[in-house]
């Protein structure tokens, strides 16, 4: 088959019903404007990490408040994605919506830790 250089991704379905809300919650709780993203990822566009990474911080704070953490990176340690942004707060600086994304990363990662043990 020719693939003219990219391939279509493969269909697949979110079922945010059955999305395990508790760490969204969580997360909305210690960073109220998280609920303003509108998910338009600037974040992501402008990353320090993302220029020399393959982190995605629009990818992470989505799969993280569905409770999908074992997809951030492989298991037993999903904390690994989120020690690749550097703190250095670009991404709260164009975020549309204000979101204080770097306060994000750092309840993220705190939450995490607390998961493990
Ligand atoms: S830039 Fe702001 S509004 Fe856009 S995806 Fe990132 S956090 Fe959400
Ligand atoms: S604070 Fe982290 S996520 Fe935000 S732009 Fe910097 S490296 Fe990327």
């Amino acid at each position: 088959m020719n693939r003219f250089g990219f391939q279509i991704s493969t269909a697949r379905s979110i079922d945010l019903d059955r999305a395990d809300a508790k760490l969204r919650q969580r997360l909305l709780e210690a960073v109220p404007s998280y609920r303003y993203c509108i998910g338009c990822g600037g974040c992501t566009a402008t990353c320090s990490a993302g220029a020399f990474t393959d982190f995605n911080i629009r990818k992470t704070h989505f799969l993280f408040s569905r409770g999908e953490v074992d997809k951030l990176s492989p298991t037993p340690m999903p904390d690994v994605d989120l020690n690749k942004c550097m703190l250095c707060g670009k991404c709260t600086l164009v975020c549309p919506r204000g979101v204080n994304t770097r306060g994000l990363i750092m309840q993220m990662r705190q939450l995490l830790v607390n998961k493990q043990s």
